[in-house]
């Protein structure tokens, strides 16, 4: 897939590791475990996040605008590392932040919500729970325009066609990785949430026939939810293409189960998978995405659903940002 002619700013100058996690390997007695180290991405610690954005931000500054509009919820990554990227550019940026959780937003929060702060954010529009966000965001920048400014706006997540990029990107990083170190993974896992990272993936491995099975581990929905969301997502990136290159609708699989009781809420497998990964592999997982993510791939080992002679590569999307938020649950 030739990736040259859309726009894009390089936040990362190398690719990010894939290792091998032989202590995890060794508590969990299945298959060997790899991970990808998503989490080193660019912006300051960046995450899945800073792929999308190298190609929505250098869209937004092809089209001259001079602020970005986000939504995301109270801890929201993507909206700390959107932030990074309005600041590194000299951007303004205004976020429409989703109380998911009623009575639970608070100004003085630790985790991404102080490093808004510190970052210094032009301003923070809060919604409640349900709120149609696309009109929250399009009002604000209606609101900005007529102010004079020229806004662009970000879904969330940065789960659009050009976002998705992101990960065709990084499937093809990873194919390149794995034949450097004649790597041949069977599976790979990764947390499927606003669908851009999961859609991107597969996008990518299908348009560079890469045959490795995605299970996409659902953040917030149970796969008749889930997976629509992602073929959709896929389609978008293909579309952008031409029409030569359609997706598979099997090559979409997700898992549910794992996010309950409700998107961002602990649960008791999210707190051992987080613990297990720091205290074997001093690798940092956080409570919303890759714990619940990092505790299907542990469910599905126990279950015996891959043999121990296969390859599993775990994607590390980021996010341990918000780890301090949630230290009273983790204690
Ligand atoms: C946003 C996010 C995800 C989910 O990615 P989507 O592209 O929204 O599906 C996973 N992990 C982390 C840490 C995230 O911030």
């Amino acid at each position: 897939m030739d990736l040259s002619r859309f726009p894009r700013r390089i936040y990362t100058t190398h690719p990010t590791p894939i290792e091998y996690l032989p202590r995890l390997t060794q508590a969990l007695g299945g298959p060997k475990i790899w991970v990808k180290r998503d989490d080193m991405l660019g912006l300051a610690p960046g995450g899945n996040k800073t792929r999308k954005l190298e190609f929505l931000v250098a869209e937004a500054l092809a089209q001259e605008a001079d602020c970005l509009v986000t939504c995301g919820a109270p801890q929201s990554n993507h909206c700390r590392i959107t932030l990074t990227a309005a600041r590194k550019e000299g951007l303004r940026c205004h976020f429409v932040i989703e109380e998911r959780i009623p009575g639970t937003y608070s100004e003085t929060a630790s985790g991404n919500h102080f490093i808004f702060r510190l970052m210094s954010v032009d301003s923070i529009t809060v919604v409640p729970a349900g709120s149609n966000m696309a009109q929250e965001m399009e009002a604000l920048a209606k609101k900005l325009r007529g102010l004079g400014h020229r806004p662009y706006v970000i879904p969330g997540g940065g789960s659009n066609a050009i976002g998705g990029l992101g990960y065709v990107a990084c499937a093809q990083e990873m194919q390149q990785q794995f034949f450097e170190h004649g790597l041949a993974i069977d599976q790979v896992i990764v947390g499927s949430g606003s669908s851009g990272t999961h859609g991107g993936l597969v996008a990518g491995f299908v348009g560079n026939h890469i045959d490795i099975p995605i299970l996409g581990v659902g953040v917030s929905r149970d796969p008749q939810d889930q997976e629509p969301l992602v073929y959709q997502e896929a389609c978008a990136i293909a579309a952008l293409f031409g029409p030569g290159f359609a997706i598979p609708p099997h090559r979409i699989v997700s898992v549910g189960g794992y996010w309950q009781p409700k998107y961002s809420l602990p649960n008791a497998s999210m707190i051992e998978a987080i613990k297990l990964f720091a205290a074997t592999e001093g690798i940092l997982l956080d409570p919303v995405y890759t714990g619940k993510v990092a505790a299907g791939m542990i469910g599905m080992i126990r279950e015996g659903r891959f043999r121990s002679s296969e390859n599993i590569l775990f994607m590390h999307t980021g996010g341990a940002n918000a780890l301090s938020a949630y230290e009273t649950v983790l204690r």
